[in-house]
């Protein structure tokens, strides 16, 4: 299958092929005809399966014989999540347009100055993509109108579920005529995606090829088994051995996602951190260093870490697993792209094991577990999934109390009881630092950010 044979008009075709595409993706190999035809569509598909492209051609062939758009008029209208995701979908309209003549796009989203994106809309045009708060604040402002519009595209759909977006959908699509194509995308058809699509397509074409785990398969994954206060040193030391030079760290939080980044950097390795607090110039540069090199550990959370787009990615690293089994999905999903190889490893404390059963649940595969030597767990007896350790062992580990040094290997001190800094047996919930401390603990969890 190759991409003429979708119906694609020249000028698409030469842009696709500029990007070095030989063949269509699967999303791509259903969703263009499928658009084309003009029907409405619902897709499952993540971020890394080429979706983009797969509603980005189709789109511009839809609209590229027609009028102009006229003033302040906007003709397709692309909602994203993210700015990010926002700003890269925009270039992807603008690479694949480029031999359409007179095509004109726009891409808007807050955090930055309003009044240019006015003036950019003034004389309207063919495409907008636009975070929805943005979209609604510069509606208000009378700087566009939807008189003209003929398609609608929600992308990742459960993201903006996810983030609170609800409303602000409502409110875009009370402005937009009935008469339209919609087009929809999300990761998954949750509850949720399913009642919002009711309001939102008519009669759709339903297309899903994203078994979940699809990008699972592609990608080497393993976990280190870890005690929790040395992931730090422990990462410090793979990027080192492993020779990973571009290297994607995801973080449960910002402030871990900050707090690691100077870790990184404190062992001399290039590090940035990338979050929602972030301004949106921090972002794009700490993402431009991590393209060209110059930085070689990128720590994000999951939310700032969606919308990257980051082509051959060889390395995610999942320092804290994700809470929710479908992230760990995506994460590893930035990785092995387009057929590349990819690899995907987890640090796992004790107190991540319940998590880790649930992503092996939800990708149907089990994980190999690796050690790596001098970072060894405490050796424990199998915990129970969502209990405390009954016994608490390799309580009085010598030497190995202080900032990131690894643990000496805990061989025969499974029977020792907890003590505390003076080696004095200690209650469980209260020790602070001691031997032995498993993560999971109470105390433990206070620090993380
Ligand atoms: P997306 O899922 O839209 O974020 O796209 C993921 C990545 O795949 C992007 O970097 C695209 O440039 C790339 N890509 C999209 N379609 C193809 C294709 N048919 N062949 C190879 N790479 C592609």
């Amino acid at each position: 299958m190759d991409f003429q044979s979708l119906g694609l008009i020249d000028p698409l075709l030469r842009a696709v092929s500029e990007q070095g595409y030989d063949r269509p993706s699967p999303i791509q190999a259903q969703a263009i005809p499928s658009v084309l035809e003009g029907g409405d569509v619902m897709a499952a598909a993540q971020t890394g399966t080429g979706k983009t492209a797969g509603f980005t051609l189709p789109l511009l062939q839809r609209l590229e014989p027609g009028k102009p758009a006229g003033s302040r008029q906007v003709r397709a209208l692309v909602l994203t999540p993210t700015r990010e995701l926002a700003a890269q979908v925009g270039e992807s309209v603008v690479e694949y347009g480029k031999y359409l003549p007179a095509l004109r796009s726009a891409v808007v989203f807050g955090g930055v100055n309003i009044n240019p994106q006015i003036n950019r809309l003034r004389g309207g045009v063919d495409v907008l993509v636009a975070t929805p708060g943005r979209l609604l604040d510069l509606y208000q402002q009378k700087a566009m109108s939807f008189d003209q519009l003929e398609i609608l595209v929600l992308d990742e759909a459960d993201r903006m579920l996810d983030m609170g977006f609800i409303h602000d959908i409502r409110k875009v699509l009370r402005l937009l005529p009935k008469q339209r194509q919609t087009l929809m995308f999300s990761a998954t058809f949750s509850n949720e995606i399913r009642t919002l699509a009711k309001t939102l397509v008519r009669n759709p074409k339903e297309i899903d090829v994203s078994p979940r785990n699809s990008t699972a398969e592609r990608v080497r994954q393993w976990v280190v088994t870890v005690d929790k206060r040395h992931k730090a040193a422990l990462l410090t030391h793979l990027i080192g051995d492993q020779q990973w030079f571009q290297v994607l760290v995801f973080t449960r939080t910002k402030h871990g996602a900050n707090r690691l980044a100077k870790q990184l950097e404190n062992a001399g390795i290039e590090a940035a951190a990338i979050h929602g607090n972030k301004s949106q110039n921090a972002r794009t540069r700490a993402l431009a260093g991590f393209k060209s090199g110059d930085v070689r550990a990128l720590v994000a959370t999951d939310i700032a870490a969606r919308g990257l787009d980051i082509d051959q990615l060889p390395q995610v690293v999942n320092f804290d697993l994700p809470n929710v089994a479908e992230d760990y999905v995506h994460r590893i999903g930035r990785t092995g792209r387009a057929g590349a190889d990819g690899e995907a490893v987890s640090l796992v404390s004790g107190e991540d094991q319940k998590l880790l059963k649930g992503i092996e649940r939800l990708i149907k595969q089990p994980i190999e577990r690796r050690q790596v030597s001098n970072f060894e767990p405490p050796a424990v007896a199998d915990i129970p999934d969502d209990r405390e350790p009954r016994s608490r062992p390799n309580g009085s580990r010598p030497g190995s109390r202080s900032g990131n040094a690894p643990a000496n290997k805990g061989g025969g001190q499974r029977r020792s009881a907890p003590r505390d800094a003076d080696g004095k047996p200690a209650p469980r919930r209260r020790r602070r630092g001691g031997g032995g401390q498993r993560g999971g603990n109470g105390g433990n969890r206070a620090s993380r950010g």
